[in-house]
C-alpha cells in the first residue's frame, strides 16, 4: 500500500516526502507542478495531476493507497487577500474533491497541512488548539473551512483525520537535495538570505508598530525537518487509533522580524541594509504555538532552533544561487 502525497514537489511535501521514503514507507507524490519542482519529487512515483481535477479517480484506480497527506494548496497571505477566489477554490473546493474521490475508494486516513492563520489575532499566547478561531486573512479562512469540512467528514464515519496547525515553516533539508524555493518569494527567512547573498539590496520589515516589545511581529520558526517527523507520528496515529485530531505544530518559540534579521546577519557574517516599510495586510501580531498537545499525545519533539533553522537555509540559499 502507498501513501499519496499531495503536493510532494513543494517545499513541505518534498521534505516529508524524503522522510517517509528513508522511514520505508512507499509514496505517490502527486502535484500539477504550479508550484513544485518535478526534480523534488525524487522519492517514490511522480504523477503530474491536479488534486482538483477529474482525473484524480485514475491515480485512486492505478495505486492500492492508504491515506492521504494533502499538502498541495496556495499559502502566501499576501496573495489570499488579493485574491480571495483562488485560494477558496483551490485550498478549500479541491480539497471536497480529493474527500469525495477517498470516499469513493475507501481511503480513509487523511492528514491536512493546516496553519496557525486560522487563529487571527489569537485571545492569549501561546495558543492552544481549542481557542476560538477567527482568521483575519482569506489563506486561514480557506483552511478553517477545510478543517470544518474533515470534521463533518469524519463525523459521517469511516473516516479519520488529523490537521496539523502549521506555525512558520523554515530551513531546509541538511543534505541541500531539496529547500525553499517559492517563485515570487514572500517569506521572511529566504528573503533575509537574498539581502545577504547580495541578490537583493536591502530587507523591509513589514511595519514596526505592532503590539511586540520590538514594534515588529513576532513568529514560532518551526524547521521542516520537524513538521516532517510530526507527520510520520501523525500519519502511525491515524493507523493505530481509530479516531480524529488537530494538533498545533510549533517550536513554542517567538522570534520577532527584527530578531530573525538579526539571526540571518550572525549565521552568514554579512551584513545589509534594513528598511522599515509598511504593515502587510493580513498580519497578526504574535503567533506562538502552544504544542505540548502534541508533544503529550504523539510524543513528537522539535529537534532544530532557529540557529539550525537559519543555518541549513543558508547552505541551501548559497547552493541555488552557486557561490
Ligand atoms: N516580513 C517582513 N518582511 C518581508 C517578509 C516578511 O517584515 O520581506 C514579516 C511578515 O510581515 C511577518 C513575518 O515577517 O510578520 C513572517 O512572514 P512570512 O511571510 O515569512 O510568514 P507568515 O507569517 O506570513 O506565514
Amino acid at each position: 500500500m502507498v501513501i499519496l502525497v499531495t503536493g510532494g514537489a513543494g517545499y513541505i511535501g518534498s521534505h516529508t516526502n524524503k522522510a517517509l521514503n528513508k522511514a520505508g514507507y512507499e509514496t505517490v507524490v502527486l502535484d500539477n507542478l504550479c508550484k513544485g519542482y518535478e526534480n523534488f519529487a525524487k522519492w517514490g512515483e511522480f504523477v503530474n495531476c491536479d488534486f482538483g481535477s477529474s482525473d484524480l479517480r485514475e491515480v485512486f484506480e492505478k495505486y492500492d493507497i492508504d491515506g492521504v497527506l494533502h499538502f498541495a494548496a496556495f499559502s502566501s497571505v499576501a496573495e489570499s487577500v488579493e485574491l480571495p477566489q483562488k485560494y477558496f477554490k483551490n485550498n478549500y473546493k479541491n480539497t471536497l474533491n480529493l474527500l469525495k474521490v477517498m470516499r469513493e475508494f475507501g481511503v480513509d486516513k487523511f492528514i491536512l497541512s493546516s496553519t496557525a492563520a486560522v487563529y487571527g489575532n489569537p485571545e492569549k499566547v501561546p495558543i492552544t488548539e481549542d481557542q476560538e478561531l477567527k482568521p483575519i486573512n482569506p489563506y486561514g479562512h480557506s483552511k478553517w473551512i477545510t478543517e470544518k469540512a474533515l470534521e463533518r467528514e469524519a463525523e459521517k464515519g469511516n473516516f479519520n483525520y488529523v490537521s496539523l496547525r502549521y506555525f512558520n515553516a523554515a530551513g531546509c533539508d541538511f543534505d541541500c537535495e531539496i529547500g525553499e524555493l517559492h517563485d515570487p518569494e514572500t517569506h521572511l527567512i529566504p528573503l533575509v538570505l537574498d539581502a545577504a547573498i547580495g541578490k537583493r539590496d536591502s530587507i523591509s520589515i513589514f511595519g514596526t508598530d505592532y503590539n511586540t516589545p520590538d514594534g515588529t511581529c513576532i513568529r514560532d520558526y518551526i524547521h521542516v525537518n520537524d513538521l516532517a517527523s510530526a507527520h510520520i507520528a501523525a500519519y502511525e496515529y491515524l493507523c493505530d487509533k481509530n479516531t480524529s485530531n488537530i494538533f498545533n505544530l510549533g517550536n513554542g518559540e517567538g522570534y520577532s522580524v527584527r530578531e530573525i534579521i538579526d539571526m540571518c546577519k550572525k549565521v552568514t557574517g554579512k551584513d545589509f541594509k534594513v528598511e522599515i516599510a509598511d504593515r502587510r495586510e493580513g498580519d497578526p501580531d504574535i503567533l506562538i504555538a502552544d504544542a505540548s498537545k502534541i508533544r503529550n499525545e504523539l510524543g513528537w519533539q522539535p529537534k532544530y532552533d532557529l540557529e539550525c533553522i537559519v543555518s541549513s537555509a543558508w547552505k541551501w540559499h548559497q547552493k541555488i544561487n552557486s557561490i
